[in-house]
């Protein structure tokens, strides 16, 4: 008999409500749920076929089903209980941590992880083994945006509401192809426009995207010159007279530094920068300073940079300077990518954060971890980095890595460095639904693992709103779900270190919510009033939501006290920088990546339905109309595009959304799973080039492709350790 449970899509941080249409052993049908308020009713093309990845004959054929590993790197991995491969995993962790001390071992997790599932990783490496070595596919999403919350507004907090967009009259949107890569939200920007035909719409993109086109006013900068725009919007904001004194005064500190360097910012300059006409710079300052309410909503564009930090600071000093923030409709309001980065740095899931949004360079907030963990002390060294921790691996100082419901192979960049990082590692295990990700051909033990539809627990969206995920069925073969998984391991290797203490014997994944609401006791994001019993009776609710309080914070910093030490934000004074990668005679076009309307990240899921291929069939390079002019190429015909980190080729298309000499590839396609001969195939095909090249990629010709984040550099951020996804140099090679 057919049932319906209530959950939230697993794709992107908009976070919609859906509701699944299910009997004991199938899901049969999704339909959005008209009383989450992320949605209303509404899903995208993405979540609406959400119940056609869950159907048995395609599970089959790309689940991860039953445990695997092997014990000798040249032999292929057999299937195994779970008993073997929990002993053998738990022996292996605690040999090498006797050998080569607890930071030889790493984990590298995923904003899909649920958040009860985060809390017992991160507990897992720092309370158990003693390494913060733990880090997230979200260093590659928002730990820019994260790092300049803080250095600006004093904690790690999102203070808009999705009401936001409904009440703005300016919205300023930028790096960040809205309709497509959170398209419900979209529909509600779609709508307050309806609603009020006065709301202006700034876009922010190199590329003329969907969003784009749709903008009141396009600002196409180059690619990478952010800061320098934000800059000369308050430039132009102080020369006008558009600044807010009073605010500025009683509320903030340090506008005196930065009004120091954005005086230099001249309109002429910037637009000469930028690549734009200064009456344009000037109308976009004019709407955004003088509206009633600006709102600014970003995300990779801004984010997926080596100074990605300094673009989201220069972006809140324009907020601050203009007092467009705590009040309804204003506010900097980055839109997360994946449906928990959000609740991951809740519980403290990376490499420099703790428990709680507590701080590992703080020792009483150390030491408070350490009681509630009932262990003596917390690390208080930060650990490595998703691009150094995959760069320990390469040169051996970390020996062991833990990968779950991520795809690195694929996603990080610089890849043939990071395949060449898994083949070193002494022992790689992948925690998957999937088997059919690149990064499981480096797997020695593969854990399957249970995915959406069923498995239960909390998801926290960018308006800080914890929504319930739950199952409708169990999940196939010998799935399991995440957090058992680690629970297990980390009871068996517990037993063999002699660590008793330390609670992993959860019996229930809501057991494992209490611990982290009560971990947040009288912190910014206090949920102690957030039990499941509340979200089940009242449904998704935004944090801060203490013991006792009747409803969430919409908004925060509605006093205009921040979360510094001294309650005023702070503007931060930068100079714009450019890219790592510089254009040439050698590589004169700049690359850039980006979503698809209807494809999610590495395509595990989405590639599994057909109907989602209708929009975009394959893999292109997007090129200005001119250049494929003057490179005489039809549409259709194979390039190859190169760089000094490697090639990747494509079928060129001619596309009036992109400026010449730049170039725009989605970054959903790679090399699926298959055989790790494939290595050994690129580097045969590399032999006689001169480039010096650790990898070619002739994708089209020998069936292997790697992802196209293979041309993207590693350079990262110096405060967030965000890599540049969205900026490569690169030459055409016509084939
Ligand atoms: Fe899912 Fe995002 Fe689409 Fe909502 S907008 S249905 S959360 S993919």
């Amino acid at each position: 008999m057919l049932r319906e449970t209530k959950s939230t899509c697993c794709y992107c941080g908009v976070g919609c409500g859906v509701i699944i249409e299910h009997d004991d052993d199938k899901i049969v049908g999704v339909r959005g749920d008209p009383d989450h308020p992320a949605n209303f009713g509404k899903l995208c093309s993405k979540g609406s076929t959400l119940h056609l990845t869950a159907q048995s004959e395609i599970q089959h054929q790309v689940r991860a089903l039953y445990p695997e590993l092997r014990r000798e790197r040249a032999t292929p991995r057999h299937t195994a209980s779970w008993d073997e491969s929990i002993d053998f995993i738990a022996d292996c962790l605690h040999q090498c941590i006797a050998e080569h001390g607890p930071d030889s071992v790493a984990f590298y997790v995923s904003g899909q992880m649920l958040t009860e599932d985060y809390y017992v990783f991160n507990k897992f490496a720092k309370g158990l083994i003693g390494t913060n070595n733990i880090d997230s596919n979200s260093r590659l999403c928002m730990s820019s945006a994260v790092a300049a919350y803080k250095q600006s507004l004093g904690a790690d907090a999102p203070p808009c509401s999705y009401e936001d967009i409904d009440q703005a009259d300016c919205i300023l949107i930028t790096g960040s192809n809205t309709a497509y890569a959170h398209p419900i939200l979209y529909r509600r920007l779609e709508a307050a426009r309806a609603n009020n035909p006065d709301l202006k719409v700034i876009v922010v993109d190199p590329r003329r995207t969907e969003t784009a086109q749709d903008a009141d006013l396009h600002l196409a900068i180059q690619p990478g010159t952010d800061v320098a725009l934000m800059h000369g919007l308050l430039h132009i904001c102080l020369w006008e007279g558009w600044i807010q004194q009073d605010f500025i005064g009683q509320h903030t500190e340090g506008f005196d530094a930065l009004k120091q360097i954005v005086r230099n910012y001249t309109p002429a300059k910037v637009a000469q920068l930028c690549g734009i006409r200064e009456q344009d710079l000037l109308q976009a300052a004019r709407w955004f300073a003088t509206a009633k309410a600006s709102l600014s909503l970003y995300c990779q564009g801004l984010n997926q940079s080596r100074s990605g930090t300094a673009k989201n600071s220069a972006l809140i000093n324009l907020h601050l300077a203009t007092g467009q923030i705590g009040r309804a409709g204003a506010g900097p309001f980055s839109l997360t990518g994946q449906p928990n980065a959000m609740g991951g740095r809740e519980v403290g899931g990376m490499a420099n954060l703790l428990s709680g949004h507590r701080d590992l360079s703080n020792a009483e907030d150390r030491a408070e971890v350490a009681r509630l963990w009932n262990i003596d002390d917390v690390p208080a060294q930060a650990g490595s980095t998703a691009v150094d921790l995959f760069e320990g691996l390469h040169k051996g100082r970390i020996k062991i890595v833990w990968i779950v419901c991520t795809n690195p192979a694929q996603s990080m960049p610089h890849q043939v460095r990071i395949r060449q990082a898994l083949e070193r590692a002494e022992l790689v295990i992948v925690q998957e639904a999937y088997r059919t990700t690149a990064t499981c051909d480096y797997a020695d033990v593969l854990l399957p693992a249970t995915t959406w539809g069923e498995k239960s627990g909390t998801v926290t969206n960018s308006e800080r709103r914890i929504s319930r995920v739950r199952a409708a069925i169990e999940g196939p073969g010998e799935t399991r779900a995440d957090w058992q998984i680690a629970c297990s391991v980390a009871q068996a290797l517990a037993a063999r270190m002699q660590k008793p203490r330390i609670h992993f014997d959860y019996q229930s994944v809501e057991e494992i919510w209490n611990e982290h609401r009560a971990s947040t006791y009288q912190r910014d994001l206090d949920i102690t009033g957030l039990s499941y019993q509340l979200l089940n009776a009242r449904g998704p609710q935004q944090w801060p939501f203490p013991e006792g309080a009747q409803t969430g914070q919409a908004r925060l910093y509605t006093d205009f006290k921040f979360a510094t030490s001294n309650g005023k934000a702070r503007f931060i004074a930068m100079e714009y920088q450019t890219a790592s990668d510089k254009t040439n005679a050698r590589f004169p076009f700049v690359l850039n990546t980006g979503r698809l309307r209807d494809q999610w990240h590495g395509m595990s899921r989405t590639g599994t339905v057909a109907s989602l291929f209708s929009h975009e069939p394959e893999p292109c390079a997007y090129l200005a109309p001119s250049d494929m002019q003057t490179r005489m190429l039809n549409e259709g015909d194979y390039i190859c595009l190169r760089n000094e980190r490697g090639s990747v080729v494509l079928a060129a298309r001619a596309s009036q959304q992109v400026q010449s000499g730049q170039i725009f590839v989605p970054m959903h396609w790679g090399q699926e799973s298959v055989s790790g001969k494939q290595t050994a195939a690129h580097r045969a095909a590399n032999k006689d080039k001169g480039d010096s090249l650790e990898s070619v990629n002739l994708g089209i010709s020998l069936g292997i492709n790697l992802g196209i984040n293979t041309l993207c550099s590693d350079a990262k951020d110096p405060i967030s350790h965000q890599p540049e996804l969205k900026y490569a140099h690169v030459r055409i090679e016509k084939l």
